[in-house]
C-alpha cells in the first residue's frame, strides 16, 4: 500500500535553544531547504509552526515516489534539522484522525512483518499540542490498538513497547490547526542552517582534511567558499581539477559555493631559489595565508579554515601553526585540530568526498618540498627570509587579483 504521504515534517534540535532569535534560525533553514529541493525540480510549499517545519506539494497532492526520492537525497543535507519523516496531514478531530492512524497502524505493522525476520516491538505515540482535542492522547492510542485486533496480522510476532527503543513507531501529533500521522523518521545532520553564521574562506587542497573540515563549518551554520593554490606547470592541471569536484561534493551541502584558484609558482620558485631549503613548507603556508586574507577582504569575509591537526605533519607542530597564524589579519579557525586522521577519514566516506580525496595527485605543497622541514620555526627566521624577496607583498597581490574563479554549474 502507498501511504500517500501528503507532508513532510521536518524537527530541530539546537535552533530550538535560540530563544528570540529562533524564527531568524528557522526562516533561514526553510529557504535553504526550498533552495536545495528547488534544484532538483521539487517546488514545496513551506510553513513554520511551534518547534517544526513542514511543507507540502502547492496542490496539496500526495507526493509520488518519485518526488520521495528526491527528498530522501536531499533532506538528509539540510543542515539545521536533526530529522524528518514524511507524513498524512488532516484535519485535527477525531473523525479524519482515527481511521488514517488506523490504517497506517495496519500498514505500518505488516510492512515490520516483511522486514523483521525475528519478534519486533512497536507502539504509538499520540501527543496532543491542541487540549480541546476530546480524547486523550493515551486513550486514543489504546483505541487504535484496540480496533486493529481483528486485522490480518501476525500479533505472535509484535508486542507493545512504549519505550523509546520500540522497533516501530507511530506518531501521531494533534496540533491546533491539523494533525500529522507517520511512522517512519529519517535521520538529518543536525547543527545550525548554512547562512545563518556569517561565511567563511576554506583553504581547500585535494587532500583528506580540508573537505571535512569545510563540512563542520556548513555545520555551524557558515557558507563555506575556497580558495585553492596550484603551482601548474610544476603541478598538474587534474590537482585544480579534483578540488573542483571535492567543490562540488561539497556544494550538494549548502549551494552557492565559490572556488578561487590561485596559482603560486612563481613565488615558490623564488622561495626555492633564495630561502633556507627548511622553511620552505612554512614560507608557502604564510603565503597561502596572506594571498587568502587578500581574497577574504574582497569578499568582506571575517574568517579563515584549514585543515590542519595538530603533529599530523611537520607543518602542523604548534609552533609552525602560530608562525602561519601570524600573517593572518582574520581569525584562523581549524575545527580539524584534535581530530585523529582516522576520525577525519570516516567523516570523510560519510559526506562523500574520500572517494575525490584519496586519488593520488601532486599539491603545491610538496613542489620543491624540503625532505626534512623545520618543525619549530620562529616568526624572527622566517621574517628574515621573507626579506630575501623584497617583492614579496607585491607578488601576494598579483596572485591574489590574477586568482580565477570557479562557479559551481547550475545543474545538480
Ligand atoms: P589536507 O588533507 O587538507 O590536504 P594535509 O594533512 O595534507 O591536509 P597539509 O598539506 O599540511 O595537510 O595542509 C594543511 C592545510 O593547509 C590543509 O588542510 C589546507 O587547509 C591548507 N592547504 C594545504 N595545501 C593547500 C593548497 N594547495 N590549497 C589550499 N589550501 C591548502
Ligand atoms: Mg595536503
Amino acid at each position: 500500500m502507498n501511504p500517500q504521504w501528503n507532508a513532510i515534517i521536518l524537527r530541530y534540535d539546537e535552533i530550538g535553544l535560540k530563544g528570540n532569535n529562533r524564527s531568524h534560525f528557522e526562516k533561514v533553514a526553510e529557504n535553504n531547504i526550498r533552495f536545495l529541493l528547488k534544484k532538483t525540480g521539487l517546488w514545496v510549499k513551506m510553513h513554520r509552526v511551534r518547534g517544526r517545519i513542514w511543507m507540502n506539494k502547492f496542490d496539496e497532492s500526495a507526493f509520488t515516489d518519485a518526488d520521495l526520492e528526491i527528498l530522501h537525497a536531499t533532506l538528509p543535507r539540510a543542515f539545521g534539522m536533526v530529522s524528518y519523516s514524511p507524513v498524512r496531514l488532516c484535519k485535527p478531530t477525531v473523525e479524519e484522525i482515527f481511521p488514517i492512524a488506523r490504517e497506517l497502524t495496519i500498514a505500518a505493522l505488516r510492512n515490520a512483518c516483511a522486514q523483521y525476520s525475528r519478534p519486533f516491538t512497536f507502539r504509538l505515540r499520540a501527543r496532543r499540542a491542541n487540549k480541546k482535542f476530546p480524547i486523550l492522547a493515551r486513550d486514543l492510542e489504546q483505541q487504535i490498538v484496540e480496533s486493529i485486533a481483528e486485522e490480518n496480522i501476525d500479533r505472535s510476532r509484535c508486542s507493545i513497547n512504549l519505550m523509546d527503543d520500540a522497533d516501530l513507531t507511530i506518531g501521531i501529533e494533534i496540533r491546533d490547526e491539523f494533525a500529522f500521522i507517520w511512522y517512519d523518521t529519517y535521520a538529518a545532520p543536525g547543527g545550525l542552517p548554512v547562512g545563518s553564521n556569517d561565511d567563511v574562506l576554506v583553504l581547500l587542497s585535494g587532500g583528506i582534511d580540508s573537505p571535512v573540515a569545510a563540512w563542520k563549518m556548513m555545520k555551524r551554520g557558515c557558507r563555506c567558499h575556497f580558495i585553492t593554490f596550484d603551482s601548474y606547470p610544476y603541478t598538474p592541471e587534474t590537482s585544480v581539477e579534483k578540488v573542483k569536484k571535492l567543490v562540488c561534493e561539497l556544494d550538494r551541502w549548502q549551494g552557492r559555493s565559490q572556488l578561487f584558484i590561485c596559482n603560486i609558482n612563481e613565488i615558490q620558485k623564488k622561495i626555492r631559489d633564495v630561502c633556507t631549503m627548511k622553511f620552505r613548507t612554512v614560507l608557502y603556508r604564510r603565503v597561502m595565508m596572506r594571498v587568502a586574507n587578500h581574497i577574504a577582504f574582497k569578499k568582506r569575509i571575517l574568517a579563515l579554515v584549514t585543515g590542519e591537526a595538530v603533529g599530523q605533519v611537520a607543518s602542523q607542530t604548534i609552533a609552525n601553526m602560530n608562525a602561519i597564524n601570524a600573517v593572518s589579519e582574520r581569525v584562523v579557525v581549524r575545527p580539524l585540530a584534535g581530530a585523529d586522521k582516522l576520525e577525519t577519514i570516516q567523516m570523510a566516506e560519510k559526506i562523500g568526498t574520500f572517494e575525490i580525496s584519496k586519488a593520488q595527485v601532486p599539491d603545491s605543497c610538496t613542489v620543491f618540498a624540503p625532505d626534512s622541514p623545520c618543525t619549530r620555526a620562529s616568526i624572527r627566521q622566517l621574517l628574515d627570509e621573507e626579506a630575501k624577496i623584497p617583492d614579496l607583498a607585491e607578488m601576494i597581490r598579483d596572485v591574489a587579483e590574477s586568482a580565477i574563479k570557479f562557479e559551481i554549474p547550475e545543474t545538480v
